[in-house]
């Protein structure tokens, strides 16, 4: 299935978008995608219902705007330095445990809704990223056990301001965690949905011009190893984003580097998931 919010800004309403494209409102019994949402039986209830009859539900209007595909989760965690390409074009050695950093949620937003280039940032950049839906909750789970863990999947953009990120004192959280610099869906795949998370194409445009073209068979971390090592040092609760790290061709790999400026459109999309657009334009 792929879950779907529509709707504007703060009055999303969950859907489903069926195999037809067309998109449909769910019974309101069902709840938002949240956290309650996830760590129940609520994605089994909702596959009977679409499979018996979701077509003769209502349906939004193929104008109507795509919003984050979830509620707003209690985290966002990104996996850094994840595929060997862009490690080398960060001057970085690929790590021999994951990297990890917080982006704030505050940062969650829609697919097509737009960036806003934050105000005193020179150095704003782009990372496609394949990013993964926690399902029922994970304390210290197994690499064997972590997929039983995940809910679904989803396309991410994980902006960031490298300046704010790299060249301040501290940690990485302050360039990642902008506005609207972590635009999601434009759905959550669910699980069964994805054949193979490990064998997705992921590319990236700006202005048309191809910038990032990888694929997920090049993690260094794979999706159970990345659930599970997280889940030993916290809970990962239902809803929560576990974003897996992006690819070579990134702005800042470039020589010489290159930013985003109001303007610019930034295209993406990943095998199954969908592909996201954002204009670019100054903050007021
Ligand atoms: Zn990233």
């Amino acid at each position: 299935m792929k879950l779907i919010r529509c709707g504007n800004p703060g009055e999303e309403k969950p859907g489903i978008q069926l195999e037809d494209g067309s998109r449909v409102q769910i019974p309101s019994e069902f709840g938002d995608y949240d956290e309650r949402f996830f760590a129940g039986d609520a994605l089994e209830r909702l596959k009977v219902w679409v499979e018996a009859g979701a077509a003769d539900a209502p349906r939004f209007g193929p104008d109507e705007r795509l919003g984050p595909p979830s509620c707003r989760p209690s985290k966002i965690i990104c996996v850094g330095l994840n595929y060997s390409d862009h490690a080398e074009e960060s001057g970085m050695k690929a790590p021999s445990e994951p990297v990890l950093f917080f982006k704030s949620t505050s940062a969650y937003h829609g697919p097509n809704d737009g960036l806003v280039i934050p105000a005193g940032s020179e150095k704003t950049d782009w990372e496609v990223e394949l990013a993964v839906v926690i399902g029922k909750r994970a304390k210290r789970v197994s690499e064997a056990s972590a997929l039983e863990h995940v809910a679904g999947y989803v396309l991410h953009n994980d902006y960031s301001e490298r300046a704010w990120q790299l060249e301040r004192e501290g940690q990485w959280v302050k360039g990642k965690s902008a506005d609207t610099f972590a635009p999601c869906g434009p759905w959550i795949a669910t699980r069964h949905e994805i054949e193979d998370p490990h064998a997705l194409r992921l590319w990236l445009t700006v202005n048309g011009e191809q910038k990032q073209d990888g694929n997920t068979a090049n993690f260094i971390f794979n999706v159970p190893q990345v659930v599970s090592y997280i889940s030993q040092f916290m809970s990962l609760c239902p809803g929560d984003i576990i974003s897996t790290g992006t690819p070579a061709g990134v702005g800042f790999g470039f020589k010489p580097p290159q930013y985003l400026k109001p303007g610019d459109v930034v295209e993406l999309g990943i095998d199954g998931l969908g592909t996201q657009r954002q204009v670019a334009v100054a903050e007021e």
